[in-house]
């Protein structure tokens, strides 16, 4: 048997990080397995989905490293993999339902429905008002052109049970489950069916997703039995996301979204080492892991099933573990888009050269572009710049000749001199720098300094400290 499992993102945004954990450890389990690994869209509410919301989702998975063998794009044979485009199928697979006795048609409002309700002392879920329905009674409704949705029939008396890898054995009686709606009244398919037929068809063995959907698991199971399926696939379900105070993540929806952390400057490994621990552990010290490594080392087993706190601490711990391990050039490939968004039009050959200096300062690529802008703009000083700034046109005149008659624009040969100066000049290292950082940067946090003369160049140095000399600084 060849194992399959999915991602199922509903594109309404971008991907949340509880989906990108769900989509992790389904790739893992697949590629460790020598499975397949399948994006499908649960696009079908329309009014949520767009192109937009579509291609950023597919865009995350990219940017996680997460390939997918068969979706949107490589294609496959149990397409379409976007729900949109199986409208038919399900509405075919609704009416076959009905026809062998395991669906109805409900002409309830929803008014109607929650009026019984009340009239009950607030009893939960559909009643089964229209399972009851003479031939007679359901002929007059429908020539009368009332609305209907379609509700599957709960069979009564039943116990559903399935063996959770994560949760052990869960078992619902069917009394505990109402009959429930697998098509709208605008002739949509709701959630359960759509993805209840979805992984049928598409031959899906292992689900792995969220806790928040084990609701889901004996209704889909009852589908899959009235569709005429004799297997059960085997099912996953992975702790609950909480925040540092146990509140449930998805509250958050806005800045949980991977694309935000992304945009923060996280690189993608640190984000995947990151949510691969979220519920899953190897053993108690080994926290880094590369997704070669995962592969290997993951397993549903060691799965929790206590709630996973979001720990961004943590995160940032990574981030700056996986900052360190970057090339230069890549690092600065990485720092393109975040200068960027920060309005600086960067040299990606500048950065590269500037990179070494940065790594071991970065917890976040964020962080850096106030520390590049320099290289990029005229900066004018910053307030705590000023400060520093203040009375030292002597001693910039001073440091503009030393630099200007030095042999070679070399980080050492500039730290050599201004050393120097500073000994004549009986300064203490930081009071003899720090004008110069603020001259040149404009700020006071920039990279190491001597290095950072000798990337932006002599010209630009010079012509810096010389625009203050010649007028702001007394
Ligand atoms: N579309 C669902 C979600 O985004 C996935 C449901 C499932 O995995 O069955 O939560
Ligand atoms: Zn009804």
């Amino acid at each position: 048997m060849t194992v399959r499992t999915r991602i199922a993102p509903a594109p309404s945004g971008y991907i949340h990080v509880g989906n990108a954990r769900t989509a992790l450890y389904s790739w893992l389990f697949a590629r460790q397995q020598g499975g397949v690994f399948v994006l499908r869209v649960e696009d079908t509410d329309a009014k949520r989905a767009t192109q937009e919301g579509f291609e950023g989702a597919l865009e995350d998975l990219r940017w996680l490293g997460l390939s997918w063998d068969e979706g949107p794009g490589p294609g496959g044979e149990f397409g379409p993999y976007r729900q949109s485009e199986r409208f038919e199928g399900y509405r075919a697979a609704t009416l076959s339902l009905m026809e062998s006795g395991h669906a109805y048609r409900c002409y309830c409002t929803a008014d109607e429905v929650a009026a019984r309700r009340a009239r009950k002392g607030g009893a939960q879920g559909y009643d089964g008002h229209c399972r009851k329905l003479s031939e007679l009674e359901r002929s007059e409704l429908q020539r009368s052109g009332r609305p209907s949705a379609v509700r599957f029939k709960v069979p009564d008396g039943r116990t559903i049970s399935f063996d959770d890898v994560v949760r052990g054995r869960v078992e619902t009686g069917t009394e505990q489950i109402g009959d429930f709606v697998i098509q709208r009244s605008d002739g949509s398919p709701t959630y359960l069916l759509a993805a209840g037929l979805d992984d049928l068809l598409m031959n899906i063995t292992h689900i792995i997703r969220g806790e928040d959907l084990i609701p889901a698991t004996p209704r889909q199971i009852l589908l899959r039995e009235a569709m005429g399926a004799t297997d059960v696939p085997v099912f996953a379900h992975l702790p609950l996301l909480v925040d540092e105070r146990g509140r449930p993540l998805s509250k958050r929806w806005g800045d949980v979204a991977v694309r935000s952390y992304r945009e923060r400057g996280f690189l993608s490994q640190a984000m995947v080492n990151y949510l691969a621990l979220l519920g899953w552990s190897y053993d108690d010290r080994t926290n880094i892991f590369s997704l070669e490594e995962l592969v290997d080392r993951f397993s549903l087993e060691r799965v929790g099933r206590n709630p996973a706190a979001f720990d961004e601490n943590k995160l940032e711990w990574l981030n700056l573990h996986y900052i360190k391990q970057t090339e230069p050039g890549e690092l600065a490939r990485e720092l393109m888009p975040i200068c960027a968004a920060a309005g600086i039009d960067a040299e990606v050959t500048v950065l590269e050269a500037v990179a070494p200096l940065l790594v071991e300062r970065l917890r976040r690529l964020d962080e850096a572009p106030p520390m590049v802008r320099f290289l990029f703009q005229e900066v004018a000083p910053d307030e705590k710049a000023l400060k520093v700034l203040a009375g030292q046109g002597d001693y910039l005149k001073a440091v503009l000749e030393a630099l200007e008659n030095l042999p070679e624009w070399t980080a050492q040969a500039i730290e050599d001199r201004l050393r120097e100066l500073a000994s004549e000049r009986a300064l203490k290292p930081k009071q003899a720098f720090q004008p110069i950082r603020a001259a040149v940067t404009g700020t006071l946090v920039s990279p190491p300094l001597f290095e950072s003369l000798e990337i932006l160049g002599r010209g630009r140095t010079l012509q810096r400290i010389n625009s203050l000399t010649a007028g702001q600084v007394g």
